[in-house]
């Protein structure tokens, strides 16, 4: 065996010597009109690099045989060598992230970028990015402005009488805060809040990174506030408690209510820091969801510091907030750590614009992540019809096709018993391989996401934006198509 491949190598060694000799010189590859050709929309630079790559990588294949003769002569005349190039440009030069459509039914998924900005917040977001801007710049005075006071009035009308700081992510937002009130002090909190919440936050790491010593207190399922009182002393710094977001334990449980940890912030002495994690500005209630007390009911119940998410159930973009106590907000805005994580540019314009929306009453109509939350199932259903009649016609029998009940998500750690009812896109392939279809929209242009699910692909056109069913309805068409060999 081993003797007989050796052969073989050695008998077509001066074939492939001959095909290194005939291996196009990179200069006159150039010169060639089919390269000559790109200079203009690729520059001559990163042309040279790719037809040098292009012309490596021929070798390679010659010297490892992988290139017959025939093949050979068709790959190096400059056309195909120009193809190759191009096509390496494109994937070089193509836009990322790319644009994907969502049809999960997750509406804050936090793979897919959590929320999709209202158009006010985008326009926002696009014109500042082309201008100078009084960021930090006082236009009456002439002189140095402040960052954050771009957000002072609208944070006055949400809530009224505290102070804030809006930065990086909410994740720096909690740090910053047990940084600059509990550093080298203890924290104390539930062994039932330190959760792991998703994109990598875990509560215990967090808490060392910002020098606290953690002081966890009671078990999984219980803790009292008996618990937390017998933990505090001279050394503690603060009083934490995590919205628990995407996790919850049902049965036999109990954690205080925010009122009874007020109560002992008070007589203690020490801040009660809230993590309140998705961030709902106006109560979901109305949509039927329950479990998300909005941001001013926790302040409005005593907590000292709340900190949120900005690209969760508020709708904007990445950002974290903390409000509170203005005493205890001028300790976080001084904090060094503040300026590490302190918001952009673009997205203080988005952030403002978005929350503009909330001042003015008009976030379940402006906010994307809200307007989805708020379609009803019946209404998700007939678009789902329209979408499956679409589709019918075009495919035969090359995939089975309904509209059922099912659950969207609100997804992004937030209320973990977040489901909306809502109606189903289902695809089944005869062969039984709906995981093929899924790929196949998976990538596809532009790559639909939907769900696999007990050998169904279900797609919930929830989370799919206004104007793209038709889209969904094309990509479909095509995926099955193509799973069928056309
Ligand atoms: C999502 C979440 C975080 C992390 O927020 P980011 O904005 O992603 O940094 C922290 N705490 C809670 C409770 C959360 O739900």
């Amino acid at each position: 065996m081993q003797r007989h491949r050796r052969k073989t190598a050695e008998s077509s060694l001066p074939d492939r010597r001959e095909a290194l000799k005939g291996l196009p010189q990179v200069g006159r590859l150039l010169e060639s009109r089919p390269l000559a050709r790109l200079v203009p929309r690729l520059g001559g630079e990163l042309l040279t690099t790719l037809v040098r790559r292009e012309v490596a990588r021929l070798r390679e294949r010659i010297v490892s045989g992988q290139l017959e003769r025939s093949a050979l002569e068709r790959a190096i005349r400059p056309r195909s060598i120009a193809r190759s190039v191009e096509a390496a440009a494109a994937t070089l030069l193509e836009p990322r992230p790319r644009c994907v459509i969502n049809a999960t039914g997750i509406v804050v998924h936090t793979n897919l970028g959590r929320s999709v900005l209202s158009a006010g917040a985008a326009a926002a977001l696009a014109q500042t990015a082309q201008h100078y801007i009084d960021l930090e710049y006082d236009l009456d005075e002439g002189g140095r402005g402040s960052r954050l006071g771009h957000f002072d009035a609208l944070m006055a009308e949400l809530f009224p009488g505290a102070g804030f700081i809006v930065v990086n992510n909410n994740a720096a937002a909690i740090m910053l805060a047990l940084r600059a009130l509990a550093r080298n002090k203890e924290v104390v909190i539930s062994r039932g809040e330190l959760v792991e919440i998703g994109g990598s936050f875990r509560v215990p790491d967090i808490l060392a990174a910002s020098g606290c010593k953690l002081r966890e207190v009671g078990t999984t399922n219980k803790t009292r506030v008996s618990d937390y009182a017998d933990a505090i002393g001279p050394r503690t710094g603060a009083i934490l408690k995590v919205h628990t977001s995407n996790f919850k334990i049902v049965g036999f449980t109990d954690q205080p209510k925010i009122a009874s940890l007020v109560r002992l912030a008070r007589k203690s002495g020490k801040p009660l820091i809230v993590d309140w994690g998705s961030g709902d500005l106006v109560g979901l209630g109305p949509l039927g969801i329950h479990d998300e007390i909005p941001v001013r009911e926790i302040l409005a119940a005593g907590a000292d510091l709340v900190t949120f998410s900005g690209d969760k159930l508020l709708g904007g973009p990445q950002a974290g907030f903390a409000v509170g106590q203005p005493e205890l907000i001028a300790k976080l805005r001084k904090d060094p750590l503040a300026r590490v994580c302190r918001l952009d540019r673009l997205l203080t314009a988005a952030v403002h614009a978005t929350l503009t929306s909330y001042v003015r009453g008009t976030a379940f109509a402006d906010v994307p992540t809200l307007r989805m939350l708020a379609l009803p199932a019946a209404a998700i259903g007939r678009r789902a019809e329209r979408v499956c009649k679409t589709v019918a016609a075009k495919i035969g029998t090359g995939a089975r096709l309904e509209v059922i009940d099912g659950i969207s998500k609100t997804g992004g750690g937030s209320s973990p018993t977040g489901e909306r009812p809502t109606r189903l896109l289902a695809v089944s392939a005869p062969t039984g391989d709906a995981g093929r279809i899924e790929q196949g929209l998976r990538r596809g242009d532009p790559p639909l996401i939907g769900r696999l699910q007990g050998g169904k692909l279900l797609l919930d056109l929830r989370t799919v934006l206004p104007g793209q069913d038709k889209i969904v309805a094309a990509c479909l068409i095509d995926a099955v198509r193509s799973l069928n060999g056309r």
